[in-house]
């Protein structure tokens, strides 16, 4: 997919950011400074009225893709909660240099952080992955820390791809239209390492949304950064009934395989884990 002109403005993306950052606050999904957003526009955007002020940064791995256009990204310790009341305090633009290697940071005479989030590296090679496999000139990206399905990721039966998938997504009849692709699953990986980086990437090019064992999950769109929020929320749903079903000794039925083959027949869902 990708986005055609009128592009969004950058105050637009801004504001989605904002109300998606203020959604995974509401389902405890980033407590304190936890999770981080970025979204990727491939096409000229001039930053420079919102964010005036700039600085050269060098970029952990090359992403000459991503030169095309710019990127929004939450600051590092910034709040998610806090990105909808002051964006541009909260946020930073990045432009990467067509080398790849550096790029500029824009940010507001009010930026309230030293660097952008520490997953930035992470955030820059999904979406040059995604532009590089689909073209897509408009990608977001978002991780956070859920609860419920951070919690099921510390039991070790869910800590297989379809077993956690035949018990998340059997609560409620949208959850296999909206994840027909399930959750990706990746074991505990050291926090910003190349082989978490490495192991998302794989995982994103399959699914949209993967959790990383006991710690949170990374989600992503081509079409919008609420779609993210979305995806995160649906997930976390199915994550909390199951716990809901553990903790009262699972005396609940879920959908049945049937029940849920059904609805994909009725809304032409293709899906491989019932
Ligand atoms: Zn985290």
């Amino acid at each position: 997919m990708s986005i055609e002109a009128p592009f969004p403005e950058l105050g637009e993306v801004m504001e989605l950011m904002g109300e998606a950052g203020k959604r995974l606050s509401e389902i405890d999904a980033s407590e304190g400074a936890a999770g981080n957003i970025s979204v990727y526009m491939g096409w000229q955007v001039d930053p420079r009225r919102k964010f005036p002020l700039t600085q050269t940064i060098t970029l952990p791995d090359p992403v000459p893709e991503l030169s095309q256009g710019g990127l929004l990204v939450t600051g590092s310790g910034r709040r998610l909660r806090d990105v909808i009341d002051d964006p541009v305090s909260n946020l930073g633009f990045v432009t990467v240099h067509p080398d790849g290697k550096t790029a500029t940071l824009y940010t507001s005479p009010t930026c309230l952080f030293a660097r952008l989030t520490s997953e930035f590296n992470s955030h820059l090679a999904i979406h040059q992955d995604q532009v590089r496999q689909t073209g897509t000139n408009f990608h977001s990206v978002i991780h956070a820390q859920p609860p419920y399905l951070t919690y099921l990721s510390h039991v070790p039966r869910y800590q297989d791809e379809k077993y956690l998938n035949q018990h998340i997504l059997r609560w409620q009849p949208e959850q296999i239209v909206q994840l027909p692709e399930g959750v990706g699953y990746i074991p505990f990986c050291l926090p910003g390492s190349s082989e978490l980086m490495a192991k998302t990437l794989v995982a994103l090019r399959s699914h949209r949304i993967a959790l990383w064992g006991k710690h949170g999950v990374i989600a992503r769109s081509d079409l919008s950064v609420k779609r993210v929020s979305d995806r995160i929320e649906y997930a976390e749903t199915g994550a909390r009934y199951e716990y809901l079903n553990l903790a009262n000794q699972e005396q609940g039925e879920g959908l049945s395989i049937e029940e849920i083959r059904s609805i994909c027949a009725a809304f032409n869902i293709q899906q491989t884990i019932f």
